[in-house]
């Protein structure tokens, strides 16, 4: 298995793993190409073609600005999110775009940059990107793919057999305990007599050490609780034109100002877990630094209960992050590899429902879950979200998905209890539930897969 912890765990910027994250990724790799062939120098304009997905919800999405400031040199984990809109008005005003920070061509976003809703063959999220020197002549022209979770593949590796690798993480590496089902991971778990974390923590000491896996995935998990910290406090309406209200802070400030309530209500703990959700969920929409967990839209989940685990277990701890983190991180990799976590691509069930199960396992394992409760967890979350559509209105990430991360983070907790009531036993396996996402998506209409020409997206009327 080639994906690692920090391919699913990834800080970024919202408002899309695929859409934002892996746009600006694909316009940065296809400048540092024109530098590394030496003709960065000779490049008098760009055109950008986004295909598909991109093409029918990239204007919603912001996915245009984001490859615009890819090819400036900016990356998805380092851009300041307050300086995006601050640049993006100059190269609109100016006419003029710097490749790499340090090649100056003139840039008219209305000439250069096309959205078109027909998909490229090999995949819907789909781009291409073209230099042209003074005279017209093409200097290089590639194709990209951004396939879910800020992953991004080119043309010729679109075609390879294992779209799943990234390029962060390929070469030949020989990790200890291969899997790419869960029964093999279980299967290890049991030969081994480690926990499923172990596991993944094992395979991952082939790219760094355990000191550098613990900090950071410590590291994601303070950039988690800042966006958390942000969204309480930011107030106002949404961008996009839809006048969204943020409900976080006034969410956040009810819940502090009524402690006394949370305890004559046992169902007050939901309560702060649809806040983080919420709070997480309006950061990723307001373009702000969140965590890719393993998508945009689905960001909140993980969050959400990675902090319901510390605020509401004694056992709370940072032993216990990384351990949640690592359990996920598997669930996760199953759910890329064997199906998909790209809205595009199957639905919101490969986003929220991926999250959703990989939640449900973490809190399974802090919660002192054996491997097969933990399997059972997440295929209890994963089932519960076979089916579900992607319809985002007006292509934002914001209805249904903001209030949607909320729901399937509570689903993860129940998940999780009904998993670790039982003994592992149980009907239908992880495996074959993922199986049957894939296939669920692939026969899904293409209106109800993030291009927002189905659903909610066609039956609420925009104001
Ligand atoms: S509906 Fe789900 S998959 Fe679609 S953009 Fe929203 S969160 Fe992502």
């Amino acid at each position: 298995m080639s994906i690692s912890v920090f391919d699913l765990f990834k800080i970024g910027i919202g408002p899309s793993s695929s859409h934002t994250v892996g746009p600006m990724r694909a316009a940065l790799d296809f400048t540092r190409m024109l530098e590394q062939r030496g003709c960065l120098q000779q490049v008098a304009r760009i055109r950008i073609v986004l295909f598909g997905s991109l093409g029918a919800t990239g204007v919603g999405h912001g996915t245009g600005p984001a490859v615009i400031l890819g090819l400036e040199g900016q990356a998805p984990d380092t851009i300041n999110p307050a300086y995006l809109d601050r640049r993006l008005a100059e190269i609109r005003q100016y006419k003029e775009l710097q490749l790499l920070a340090d090649h100056a061509i003139y840039f008219d976003e209305q000439q250069d940059l096309r959205y078109v809703i027909e998909p490229l063959p090999q995949h819907p999220n789909g781009m291409r990107l073209v230099a042209l020197d003074m005279a017209g002549i093409q200097l290089l022209s590639r194709e990209y793919f951004s396939v879910g979770g800020g992953f991004i593949v080119d043309e010729d590796e679109i075609n390879a057999s294992d779209q799943a690798i990234d390029r962060s993480t390929e070469g030949d590496i020989h990790i200890p305990y291969p899997f790419d089902s869960m029964e093999t991971l279980l299967r290890h778990c049991a030969e081994q007599q480690l926990t499923i974390a172990d596991i993944v923590m094992a395979n991952e000491k082939c790219h760094r050490s355990e000191t550098d896996i613990r900090q950071g995935l410590l590291d994601i998990w303070q950039v988690m609780q800042a966006c958390v910290s942000r969204g309480c406090e930011m107030e106002g309406v949404l961008p996009g034109g839809l006048e969204v209200k943020r409900r976080a802070p006034e969410l956040y400030h009810k819940l502090k100002s009524r402690p006394e309530a949370a305890l004559r209500d046992p169902l007050s703990a939901l309560d702060w877990v649809s806040l983080y959700a919420l709070a997480v969920n309006e950061e990723n929409a307001a373009g702000g630094r969140v965590v890719t967990a393993p998508t945009n839209g689905a960001a909140g989940i993980i969050p959400a209960v990675l902090h319901y685990y510390m605020r509401f277990y004694y056992s709370g701890n940072d032993a216990g992050i990384v351990r949640f983190m690592l359990t996920a991180a598997a669930v996760g990799m199953l759910c890329k590899r064997n199906a998909s976590i790209s809205g595009a691509e199957v639905g919101c069930q490969g986003e929220v429902g991926s999250a959703c199960a990989m939640a449900a396992a973490g809190l399974a394992a802090v919660s002192g879950g054996t491997p097969e409760q933990v399997e059972n967890a997440a295929e209890i979350a994963m089932e519960h979200n076979l089916g579900l559509t992607c319809d985002p209105i007006a292509g934002l990430v914001q209805i249904p998905c903001i209030e949607r991360n909320a729901m399937a983070a509570t689903k993860a907790i129940n998940a999780s209890r009904i998993a670790l009531n039982g003994n592992g036993e149980h009907f239908v396996s992880l495996d074959k539930v993922i199986r049957t996402m894939r296939d669920t998506g692939a026969d899904m209409q293409s209106k109800y897969k993030e291009t927002s020409l189905g659903g909610l997206a066609v039956n609420v009327i925009e104001c």
